[in-house]
């Protein structure tokens, strides 16, 4: 391998399996070339956080990175680790520097039961992650006040138009907005990826009555499918979809999945949380951040899993599911390999995931999986589950 891929370890019990994954799938396997950031709590703490920054960077300049979960620190933790400061979210500071979109990915074993039979293929998620809700202003209002949308520049009133006036009753108001460069660059990282994937890709948003912020999201795809993608759309046989957001609810209720779904800030907060549970295991969803330059850094979609490092901590062995971070890891592997073009990396990623998830169809699992199995099931440990992908890799 030539470029490095950027290593981002983490904390807890991810850190335990992170080490083991390594140790046991890669390292016999590959010469695995890496630049290593450790964001473990304590680390993160005695760089005054720096180290999050410059793995933000190091993934600027290698364009892949693969990331462990991390703590976000709140007051428990600060006095936990005797933090010097409650630092922010690694996952916002990264996101921050890179920018981009989330993307989420179900895995789906054959003998796993989801909660929703017709969704035999995965649904990958999409999640806008700026402005709206996240980025708003809100204030309580009097009665007998009233509340203004005021547009000016430089001091001088552009647009002036009542929201509501509280005549009657006081109440809430918010004001929140979204920017045109920030919806365009969502909309590319979404075609772009339905197109990687070869999957069709659906939006929706509630235009017909959010009739210039929402409508904005619709024609901002609108224009930038029908310049720019069309006609790839067309050749790699894909469709681009946009309907109503109840519509496309309803929709994907009743589909087999194998879709993009692209959601607004909130719809994709709520909705990927839902598809996810939907799948049977939070432990087997990865996620992926695409940048508006093409880098990507893959991680697990799930955090440190704190309950059963303490389990650890105490010598037992543990039945920690490792399946999303394997996959993070075959993803920023496959990622590599095609950027560099190392067909026999991006090989090499999709064994390990074959070999995984024919472990789990054999009846070889954690225990969250051994709960939701059809057919025979054996729990195991995190460490025989791996040494048994490891033997079907060799
Ligand atoms: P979590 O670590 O995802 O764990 C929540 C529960 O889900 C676990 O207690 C466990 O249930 C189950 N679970 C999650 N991953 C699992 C796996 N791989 N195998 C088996 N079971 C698994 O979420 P949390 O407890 O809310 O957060 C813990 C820490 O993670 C926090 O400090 C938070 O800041 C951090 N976090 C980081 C990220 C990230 O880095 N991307 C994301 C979310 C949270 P049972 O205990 O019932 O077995
Ligand atoms: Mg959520």
């Amino acid at each position: 391998m030539t470029t490095p891929i950027v290593e981002i370890d983490g904390d807890e019990m991810t850190r335990i399996l992170w080490e083991m994954i390594k140790e046991k799938l890669l390292l016999p396997f590959i010469d695995l070339n890496t630049k290593y950031y450790d964001l473990g709590l304590k680390y993160r703490d005695e760089t005054d956080d720096k180290v999050t920054h410059d793995c933000a960077y190091a993934i600027k300049k290698y364009g892949v990175g693969v990331k462990c979960a991390t703590i976000t620190p709140n007051a428990q933790r600060v006095e936990e680790y005797s933090l010097k400061k409650m630092w922010k979210s690694p996952n916002g500071t990264i996101r921050g520097i890179l920018g981009g979109t989330v993307f989420r990915i179900p895995i789906i074993a054959k003998n796993l039961r989801g909660y929703i039979p017709s969704w035999t293929k995965p649904i990958y998620m999409a999640r806008h992650a700026y402005g709206d809700i996240y980025n708003a202003v809100e204030a309580k209002a009097d009665k007998g006040t009233i509340a203004e949308l005021v547009i000016s520049k430089q001091g001088k009133e552009i647009s002036r138009q009542v929201i509501v006036d509280f005549e009657k009753s006081g109440g809430v108001v918010r004001g929140m907005h979204n920017l045109d460069s920030s919806i365009m660059e969502f909309a590319h990282a979404c075609f772009k990826f339905a197109l990687e994937k070869k999957i069709d890709l659906w939006f929706g948003t509630k235009d017909t009555i959010s009739k210039i912020y929402h409508h904005e999201f619709k024609d901002v795809f609108r224009d930038i499918f029908d310049n720019d993608y069309k006609d790839s759309f067309e050749e790699a046989g894909i469709e681009y979809f946009y309907t109503l957001i109840d519509d496309i609810v309803a929709r994907i209720m009743r589909s087999s999945g194998g879709m993009l779904w692209a959601c607004t800030n909130y719809d994709g907060d709520v909705m990927s949380d839902m598809v996810g549970a939907a799948y049977g295991s939070m432990p087997m969803m990865t996620s992926v951040l695409v940048s508006p330059n093409g880098e990507y850094e893959f991680e697990a979609a799930h955090g440190t899993v704190t309950r059963h490092y303490y389990r650890y901590l105490k010598g037992e062995e543990t039945s920690t599911n490792p399946i999303a971070l394997i996959f993070a890891w075959t993803g920023a592997l496959n990622k590599r390999g095609q950027l560099d073009n190392i067909f026999e990396l991006s090989e090499f990623a999709v064994k390990i995931e074959k070999a995984a998830l024919e472990t789990i169809q054999e009846g070889i699992m954690t225990g969250d999986l051994a709960m939701i199995a059809q057919g025979n099931a054996k729990k195991v440990t995190s460490i025989v589950f791996l040494d048994a992908i490891a033997k079907k890799l060799r």
